[in-house]
């Protein structure tokens, strides 16, 4: 018999099985109203998960990756001025994806385990007095270091230097699993993925668009049919798609915002807290530390753990895998080999957890690294056992 394990990579991420069964529907026709009717809540769900006020969600046949080439295809023209940092392989990537798109991009770099500097963020919309600088690009939680940044900070920062430009966040491992304020943040744009918070399989990019960013639609002339959001408009107002929709998986998101809602918003986000600290003491207890700088700093869905000098990162996911049939995440980029990730969102319980963590503390002891087995568990047990009764008083 081969039990299932649960996996401890920062997405995809485990799926429920109410929302397994939710997608699996028999084929149902996206041109009718039985379409419409499962879209609607869905949409509706969005808008309550990203904060919205105003605005319009997409949701695209999609991943993230698409949902960002979504958001600057429907707003810039080639050539177009942004400001964004780079600070991690998913900060580097939206980078990336832009210059070859043919914008000018204005990078920040920042040391990986950092945030978004928003000084210099704020120094360089200072300095464009012509506000040449159209969009301003931001990395909510970047995965691959485990760090969060202040967004509603960013907000403050372009306020402060009075400057116009759309501000794009890239949401999709915080969105359904960390505390997010479209409205209140001011954010333009929001991309989501499916197959993080929202516990599905990876296949569907999901969008907020403030009213400002769909006014930049009409001026943007970057190409884009597959991800045009004024086609997307036009068949959402008949109750449709202008091509054939993921029915399964918008099935799918459908329960999965039902089931955040049930458990309720404020209590996911806790729950994720609660999680994500369990894992950073069970990192204290091996005698390391997360990748993220400052405290201020660490994502409550993504722990990226520094290893010890002469250690390897990636031998000790690659044995998680082939000996105990568990999934860590390796390190990315610059931290490659440097870090191993444990993913610690969507659908998650104590008990899971110290499975993972257990694992982890096997795989050290199995390369030779210095470890006592069970410091990091009872770290975390410890911590968990004190805070169930206010988590569950609080439910
Ligand atoms: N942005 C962040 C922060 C991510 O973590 C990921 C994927 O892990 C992406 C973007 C890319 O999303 P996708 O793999 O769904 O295209």
């Amino acid at each position: 018999m081969s039990a299932q394990n649960p996996v401890f990579i920062p997405g995809p991420t485990n799926i429920p099985e109410e929302i397994r069964k939710a997608c699996d529907i028999p084929t149902l026709d996206h041109r009718s109203p039985a379409f419409a009717r499962m879209f609607k809540p869905a949409v509706a769900g969005i808008r309550r998960v990203l904060g919205m006020q105003q605005g319009e969600v997409i949701i695209l046949p999609s991943t993230g990756t698409g949902g960002w080439e979504a958001a600057i295809t429907n707003s810039l023209s080639s050539g177009d001025r942004i400001l964004t940092a780079r600070f991690g392989m998913f900060s580097h990537r939206w980078i990336d994806m832009c210059q070859r798109h043919g914008l000018d991009v204005q990078v920040i770099e920042a040391p990986w385990g950092m945030g978004i500097p928003l000084a210099e963020m704020e120094a360089a919309l200072r300095a464009d007095t012509s506000h040449s600088i159209k969009a301003v690009l931001a990395t909510h939680n970047e995965t691959a270091t485990g760090v969060k940044s202040d967004i509603a900070g960013l907000r403050r920062a372009l306020d402060a230097a009075g400057h116009p430009a759309l501000l794009f966040v890239d949401g999709v491992s915080s969105i359904g699993s960390m505390p997010f304020d479209m409205a209140g943040w001011g954010v333009d744009i929001a991309v989501a993925g499916s197959q993080k918070g929202f516990m599905l399989p990876a296949g569907l990019a999901i969008l907020g668009v403030s009213p400002k960013a769909l006014r930049a639609m009409d001026s943007a002339t970057l190409p884009r049919t597959f991800f045009d959001f004024r086609d997307m408009l036009k068949a959402y107002a008949a109750g449709g798609y202008p091509y054939t929709p993921a029915v399964g998986l918008i099935a799918g998101l459908a329960k999965s915002i039902e089931m955040l809602e049930d458990e309720g918003l404020s209590h996911v986000y806790a729950r994720h807290h609660r999680l994500a600290e369990a894992t950073r003491r069970a990192v204290a207890a091996w005698g390391m530390s997360p990748c993220a700088a400052t405290p201020d700093l660490y994502s409550d869905t993504v722990t990226a753990v520094v290893v010890p000098n002469g250690c390897d990162g990636t031998e000790l996911v690659q044995l998680a895998a082939t000996k105990y049939g568990v999934a860590f995440g390796v390190g990315l980029g610059e931290v490659a080999g440097k870090v191993f990730r444990i993913g610690h969102l969507g659908m998650l319980s104590d008990v899971m957890l110290l499975s993972g963590l257990a694992t982890a503390e096997m795989c050290m002891a199995d390369l030779g690294w210095k470890v006592q087995l069970g410091s990091g568990v009872a770290a975390a047990q410890d911590y968990l056992r004190k805070s169930a009764n206010a988590a569950l008083a609080e439910a």
